[in-house]
């Protein structure tokens, strides 16, 4: 028995090192993504009451040449412990607004990781960025996390307020998952709640889920904040939530997150005919 449990704590430790190796050769592999255009932004559509596309979310994918697609859940908390995140939601942020200015029509919503948003040049990058561009900051929406909220309130708020001067606007993403706190809500400059898809997954026979949901609306109708419910996958879920006045969607049932430019290509085909 003993010999078993040294082979198993040895196993153990060599686990440890190629894990330890493993993300060391993978952080210089992604920084060598960001330099040789391996990460691309793909789309997912925003609809409204009538099903009309007004916009999308930018979620960013790493195009692998080996390990071939891989998904940010994996990539940003790498990028977020090594620091790359600033590096990496700058490109995000400047292909997004190049493709603003190609699309007027739409809203586009960048995801903000809380490093990201607390770096102290962040607004003056994104100051600089909408000056290069010319991109319209009216069109463009950050989704923030609760938790970096109420961690660094004064400063995300001062930060926010810079940020609002110049037309952009906020969406707590996630919603629901968080601290929670509502008083957070109301001072904040926030125009946008997204219901996490937690919550959404099991309507409408969830009796719970649903009156979360329906209590979220309440206090979003009270601090007049638009609300869009994230992962709406069916025709019952979608009309459900039309039924307590949620019609901001996203979520398969409309369209899974595709390439910025196949997305793009079929909004304006749409609009066309
Ligand atoms: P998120 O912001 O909560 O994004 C929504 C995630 O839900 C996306 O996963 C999307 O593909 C998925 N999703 C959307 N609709 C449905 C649905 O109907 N059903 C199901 N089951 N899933 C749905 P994705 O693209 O893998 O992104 C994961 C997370 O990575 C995002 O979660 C966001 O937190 C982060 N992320 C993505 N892009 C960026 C980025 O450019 N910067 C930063 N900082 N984070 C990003
Ligand atoms: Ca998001
Ligand atoms: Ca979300
Ligand atoms: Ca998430």
């Amino acid at each position: 028995a003993k010999e078993a449990g040294r082979g198993t704590w040895r196993r153990f430790q060599m686990s440890m090192q190629t894990q330890a190796e493993s993300r060391f050769a993978l952080e210089g592999e992604l920084r060598k993504a960001l330099d040789n255009q391996q990460l691309s932004l793909y789309l997912q559509p925003k609809t409204n009451g009538d099903g009309v596309i007004y916009g999308a979310e930018v979620l960013v994918r790493w195009e692998h040449p080996e390990k071939g697609l891989i998904y940010p859940d994996f990539f940003i908390p790498l990028a977020e412990d090594t620091g790359l995140i600033i590096a990496l939601g700058e490109w995000v942020l400047k292909e997004t607004l190049l493709l603003m200015q190609d699309n007027p029509q739409l809203t586009f919503a960048v995801n903000i990781s809380p490093r990201e948003f607390r770096n102290t040049d962040f607004v003056n990058r994104l100051r600089r960025l909408l000056d290069e561009t010319g991109a319209d900051p009216k069109r463009l929406t950050l989704e923030l996390t609760e938790g970096l909220l109420i961690t660094d309130f004064t400063k995300s708020y001062k930060r926010m307020l810079n940020l609002q001067q110049l037309g952009i606007s906020f969406s707590i993403d996630d919603f629901g998952t968080g601290y929670s706190s509502l008083s957070y809500l109301k001072r904040l400059p926030i125009n946008e709640l997204k219901i996490d898809r937690s919550f959404v997954k099991n309507l409408p026979q969830d009796s719970s889920d649903a009156l979360l949901v329906e209590t979220m609306m309440a206090v979003a109708k009270h601090l007049e904040l638009l609300v869009v419910a994230e992962g709406v996958e069916t025709k019952e879920q979608q009309e459900y939530l039309y039924s307590i006045g949620c019609t901001l969607h996203q979520g398969y049932y409309y369209g899974k997150p595709e390439p910025a430019k196949l997305l793009l290509a079929r909004i304006k085909e749409q609009q066309a005919n």
